[in-house]
């Protein structure tokens, strides 16, 4: 099913960015990343700017945070760029951050260099480090002994039996929750700001210098019904931000601090809380497109980071977890992949007129 009109691969997605924006006669201004991609290529983060240099509304939209997810951002950013044909609101810019963590983008996995899980990083890494205990309590079944044969069978009869005896907020909190005590593990937080975070933040400092208004879009995806946009919000319950996301965008938005439904664990070191609290007044807003079923990502997550620190990449094993990966994050179909492009034309069209009509 898959068609040349998607990148599968971070240098297609790359090179379909330039395209388009050179389409649209936008320049794109590149951030080296210090390491290789898997067959030596070059790795870079890019940032294009729609609209005047000083405006004073600001609409971000970033992509890649999980690296492999950002097939999917990139795809939403090319779509946009090539249908969005209208002239922008007055004193409105949009920057387009194509792939924050182009690593992981080339590697095939959600985490940046160094396993750590950029969405847990943005953390105050002066200060004494939270501690997960729902993971500790995991950790022999989250970084089992082998992800195949028996070892893997036992590993996951442990989550089994943690499901049916904790219920699926403490697993999830396990995996999903963040853990800074194990750099082999899943859902690792690091032990110091990434490339990927400091680049964020000097980007975020360059283009919202001077604005007034200010809003931003994290692309996902492997959460939530198949080829559903949810909008979520990392501000408090109560958060004036919130408040004014409801107005901006149709439909609802899902507040990870307040509704313990869809959010059974404490979500912290996130990129959308930092831009918050960076940019004064900034609207931060996640848009995840669902999937497949949690328990497969629960899985898919633990083999990966297993795969990256004891597996051996490029081995029969390796490949067929990539392929898994990248069909769960991008799925390789065309009804998926419209309705993604469709609902990101959608949540951006909403958020450029909050940006710009905001008082
Ligand atoms: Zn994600």
């Amino acid at each position: 099913m898959s068609s040349t009109k998607y990148a599968e691969t971070y240098s297609e997605a790359r090179e379909q960015f330039y395209a388009a924006c050179a389409k649209r006669g936008v320049e794109c201004d590149e951030y080296p990343h210090p390491e290789r991609g898997p067959g030596g290529e070059q790795l870079a983060a890019c940032v294009a700017r729609i609209g005047p240099t000083n405006s004073s509304r600001v609409l971000i939209l970033n992509t890649g945070t999980h690296g492999i997810e950002g097939l999917a951002g990139s795809m939403c950013l090319v779509s946009w760029l090539n249908r969005w044909t209208a002239p922008l609101p007055a004193d409105t810019s949009v920057v387009l951050i194509h792939l924050i963590n182009p690593w992981g983008a080339a590697w095939e996995r959600r985490q940046t260099e160094g396993n750590v899980d950029l969405n847990r990083n943005f953390m105050d890494f002066g200060r004494p480090l939270p501690s997960n205990p729902a993971f500790e309590i995991l950790r022999d079944a989250l970084i089992p002994d082998a992800v195949v044969a028996a070892g893997w069978h036992r590993a996951l009869c442990d989550l089994a039996e943690s499901r049916s005896l904790q219920g699926e907020g403490a697993l999830a909190h396990a995996v999903f929750g963040g853990q800074y005590s194990d750099p082999t593990g899943v859902g690792f937080g690091g032990v110091a700001p990434t490339w990927s975070n400091s680049t964020f933040r000097s980007i975020l400092a360059r283009h919202t210098e001077g604005a007034r208004s200010a809003a931003s879009i994290d692309f996902h995806t492997g959460v939530g019904p198949f080829g559903y946009g949810t909008l979520l919000s990392t501000e408090p319950a109560g958060a004036a931000g919130l408040a004014l996301a409801r107005r901006w965008f149709n439909g609802p938005i899902v507040a990870m601090k307040e509704d313990l439904r869809h959010m059974p664990y404490a979500v912290r070191g996130d990129i959308g809380a930092a831009a918050t609290e960076q940019v004064a007044g900034l609207i931060a807003a996640t848009l995840e497109f669902g999937t497949f079923d949690v328990s497969r990502f629960m899985q898919l997550q633990i083999q990966d980071c297993w795969s990256h620190s004891y597996g051996s990449r490029g081995s029969q094993e390796d490949r067929r977890l990539r392929e898994g990966l990248k069909n769960f994050f991008f799925p390789d179909a065309k009804d998926w992949r419209e309705a993604a492009e469709a609902r990101a034309s959608e949540v951006i069209t909403e958020a450029l007129e909050g940006v710009a009509n905001r008082r």
